[in-house]
C-alpha cells in the first residue's frame, strides 16, 4: 500500500481571495491564478503560518492522500472534492489528524478559526467575477462619514453595476482591483471590502451597493477608492464569503461587535432587518468602539435608530475627561444582556474590525460566560458548529 500523506487544501467556496495566506507563507507554497488560491503539496511544510491570517477558515482543509492533488487540479475546482472515506481513515490517518490538530490549535489562538454559515442563511453566490473577468462598476457617490475634524477619513462609496448581475448577501465582501501594475509588472492584487448595504441594494431594488472604506496612509486601494469621483469606473471581483452571513430567521438574537470599518457588514445586517421586519423588537444589539464619536462612521444615522430595534452600546477610548473604554469593557458592563445571547439557542455573535480586538473580546465572552455559570469553550464550540459565532478581522 502506498504511503498516505496529509495534504493542505483551500476550500474555493469559502475562500474570499484576500491572499493573506499567500503573503504569510514562508515557503511560497501558496499561489493564485485569476480564479483560485491553491497550495503546492511539494512545498507546504505544515508550518501553519497561513492559518491565523485567514479571515474565513477556508484554509482549514486537510486530506490524507496517497497521491496529492496537483496545482492544476486545484485551480479547476469550484468546490472541494468529496472525501474518500476509505482512504481518509485508519490509524495512520488518525495520527496525521492529531498532528495537524495540535498545530492548528496553536495557530488558532486568538483567531477566528473554522467557520460555518448560519443554518438559516440564504445561499450566497461567490466568485462570479474574477481577476480575468471582473465586473465594471460606476461610482454613484463618495461621501466622507467621519467628522471633518477627525484625522480618520472613512468614506461611504456607492457602486452601481448597471445591467451586470451582482447578487450579494449582507456580510459578503467584494474585491477592488487597483489600477496599474505592481512589483515585476504584475497586476495588483485586489483588496477586499465588506458590502455595507443590504441584498436588495443601497437603494431598494437598484443594482447598487455601498462600501465603507478607510483611507490608509500610503495604502494603494484605499486611497484609490477614497479619491474616486462620481462617474469613475472600478474593476470588481467577487462576491466572496460563504459563512459571515445574516441568519434567515428574522427572530434570531444577533450581537454585533465592531470597531471602525468593521461596522460595514452590520449596517447591511441592520438595513436588511429594517426592510424585512421594521417592527422587530429587542433582537439586535451593536457594540461599537471608536476613539470618539467623530471617528465613528454612521454615528448620526445610527443614533436615529430606535433602541428597541437596535440596542447600541458605544465604547469610546479617547473621550476627554473619561476613562478609556474599549468594546470588551462595554461587553463586560452589559454582561447580563450578553449572557442572554450566549444562552439563547437562536443567539448569533459577529465580530468585525481590527484584528487586535479579537483577543480582548474573546476574553470578555469567557469571563461573562463563566460568571453566568456557562462553560465558554463549550458554548463557543456549539455556536461555531451551528454557524452562530463569526469573526472577520483584518
Ligand atoms: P496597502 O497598499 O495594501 O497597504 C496596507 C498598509 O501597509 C498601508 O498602511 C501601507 O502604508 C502599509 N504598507 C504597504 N507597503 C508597505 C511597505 N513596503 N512597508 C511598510 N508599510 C507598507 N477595509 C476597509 O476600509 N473597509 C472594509 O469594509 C474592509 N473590509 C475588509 C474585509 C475583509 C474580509 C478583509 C480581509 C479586509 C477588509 N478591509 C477593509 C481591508 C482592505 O482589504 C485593505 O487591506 C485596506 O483598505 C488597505 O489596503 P490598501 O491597498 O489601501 O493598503
Amino acid at each position: 500500500m502506498s504511503t498516505l500523506r496529509k495534504q493542505h487544501l483551500i476550500d474555493p467556496e469559502i475562500c474570499i481571495r484576500c491572499y493573506s495566506c499567500e503573503a504569510a507563507c514562508p515557503k511560497h507554497a501558496i499561489e493564485h491564478n485569476d480564479v483560485n488560491v491553491v497550495v503546492d503539496a511539494a512545498s507546504c511544510n505544515f508550518c501553519m503560518d497561513c492559518i491565523p491570517v485567514c479571515p474565513t477558515g477556508s484554509i482549514d482543509n486537510w486530506r490524507a492522500l496517497a497521491q496529492p492533488y496537483s496545482l492544476q487540479a486545484q485551480y479547476a475546482w469550484t468546490e472541494l472534492p468529496a472525501r474518500d472515506e476509505s482512504a481518509d481513515a485508519g490509524p495512520a490517518v488518525e495520527a496525521l489528524d492529531e498532528q495537524v490538530a495540535a498545530l492548528l490549535d496553536a495557530a488558532h489562538q486568538g483567531a477566528g478559526g473554522r467557520a460555518r454559515a448560519p443554518l438559516s442563511a440564504a445561499k450566497p453566490t461567490i466568485n462570479l467575477y474574477t481577476l480575468a473577468k471582473p465586473a465594471e462598476a460606476v461610482v454613484q457617490g463618495n461621501y466622507r462619514l467621519t467628522a471633518p475634524g477627525s484625522d480618520s477619513d472613512v468614506r461611504h462609496i456607492i457602486l452601481d453595476f448597471g445591467a451586470q448581475p451582482m447578487p450579494v448577501l449582507e456580510g459578503q465582501s467584494i474585491g477592488i482591483i487597483p489600477p496599474g501594475l505592481g512589483a515585476g509588472g504584475k497586476p495588483l492584487v485586489p483588496r477586499l471590502y465588506s458590502v455595507s448595504s443590504p441584498r436588495d441594494g443601497e437603494r431598494p431594488n437598484f443594482n447598487n451597493l455601498s462600501l465603507t472604506v478607510k483611507r490608509e496612509p500610503n495604502g494603494v486601494a484605499s486611497n484609490y477608492l477614497c479619491d474616486l469621483g462620481k462617474g469613475s469606473k472600478v474593476r470588481v471581483t467577487g462576491p466572496f464569503g460563504a459563512t459571515f452571513l445574516l441568519p434567515g430567521d428574522v427572530n434570531a438574537a444577533i450581537l454585533m461587535v465592531c470597531t471602525g470599518t468593521g461596522a460595514a457588514p452590520f449596517r447591511g445586517f441592520t438595513m436588511r432587518r429594517q426592510r424585512e421586519n421594521p417592527a422587530l423588537k429587542d433582537r439586535l444589539m451593536l457594540v461599537f468602539g471608536a476613539r470618539t464619536p467623530d471617528y465613528l462612521p454612521y454615528f448620526g444615522p445610527l443614533a436615529k435608530i430606535p433602541e428597541t430595534f437596535l440596542k447600541k452600546l458605544f465604547a469610546f477610548s479617547r473621550l476627554a475627561g473619561q476613562p478609556r473604554q474599549y468594546v470588551q469593557d462595554r461587553l463586560k458592563a452589559d454582561a447580563g444582556q450578553v449572557a442572554a445571547v450566549l444562552r439563547d439557542p437562536t443567539g448569533h455573535i459577529y465580530i468585525c474590525g481590527k484584528r487586535a480586538m479579537e483577543q480582548g473580546v474573546e476574553e470578555a465572552f469567557a469571563g461573562i460566560a463563566s460568571a453566568a455559570g456557562l462553560n465558554w469553550p463549550a458554548v463557543k464550540t456549539a455556536m461555531r458548529e451551528t454557524g452562530r459565532y463569526h469573526v472577520e478581522t483584518y
